[in-house]
């Protein structure tokens, strides 16, 4: 990621000649952390396994069953985290989840999304949020917008990682959407616009940036245009 402040842009590349060769991970070197920077941490974390998890169906049991399992464990490690700061094996939990979200293992021959992310990069370039707190708010507005799309999978996330069991399937994605909203608020982290002093006056400049930056058709099937972002920033105020 390269942030300009000058022109309050933030963009994105990808490369496998910039991939780590290795990685130390030592949970102790958490410990330090000041309890915003652990929430962003898993908060992020969960969002990239989102993204490459909750898309369409393809029959890929092992990337769904390991993204399943990552995201129980920050669901469980997560909020004991912040609350046993000094807890090896709760650290180790959260470090090792957070590797996996985002090391390609889960997103290997499965459709992915990361709409929420250009969206929510936007939102860091120009209000400075952190980029964890810009997915807690996009995130469940996404799901929301995109429910018809993500109709299935939003149904085996709410019955597989929440253990929803409503049978009436609109009322079990609601309940899977605001468990989100809920993990996302329980970390210490708004799930709104207006919770971080932002308000809708600001949304015309943010989708005025998409289109600056050629987001243009965002989301696993492309079809999140402009117009599409600026209904989920609305969603999101
Ligand atoms: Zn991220």
């Amino acid at each position: 990621m390269i942030t300009k402040a000058a022109t309050q842009e933030k963009l994105a590349f990808g490369s496998p000649l910039v991939y780590p060769q290795f990685a130390i991970l030592d949970p102790t070197t958490t410990y330090s952390l000041p309890p915003r920077q652990i929430a962003n941490g898993a908060v992020d974390a969960f969002v990239h396994i989102m993204e490459q998890y909750l898309t369409y169906p393809v029959d890929a049991k092992v990337q769904d069953r390991f993204a399943e399992g990552l995201l129980m464990t920050l669901i469980e490690e997560g909020p004991r985290s912040l609350k046993e700061p000094t807890n090896y094996a709760v650290r180790a939990n959260v470090m090792w989840a957070a590797t996996m979200a985002l090391n390609g293992l889960i997103g290997v021959g499965v459709p992915q999304d990361w709409a929420t992310h250009m969206i929510g990069h936007e939102l860091t370039a120009m209000h400075g949020l952190d980029h964890a707190q810009t997915l807690a708010i996009v995130l469940p507005a996404v799901m929301q917008h995109q429910r018809e799309k993500k109709r299935a999978k939003l149904l085996q996330y709410g019955r597989r990682v929440w253990n929803l069991n409503h049978t009436d399937e609109d009322a079990l994605i609601d309940a899977a959407i605001a468990a989100t909203r809920g993990f996302f608020e329980q970390m210490g982290t708004p799930t709104t616009l207006s919770g971080y002093g932002v308000g809708r006056e600001s949304i015309p400049k943010l989708v005025d940036m998409l289109v600056k930056h050629e987001l243009l058709a965002l989301g696993e099937h492309g079809v999140i245009t402009p117009e599409a972002s600026r209904e989920i920033l609305e969603l999101a105020a």
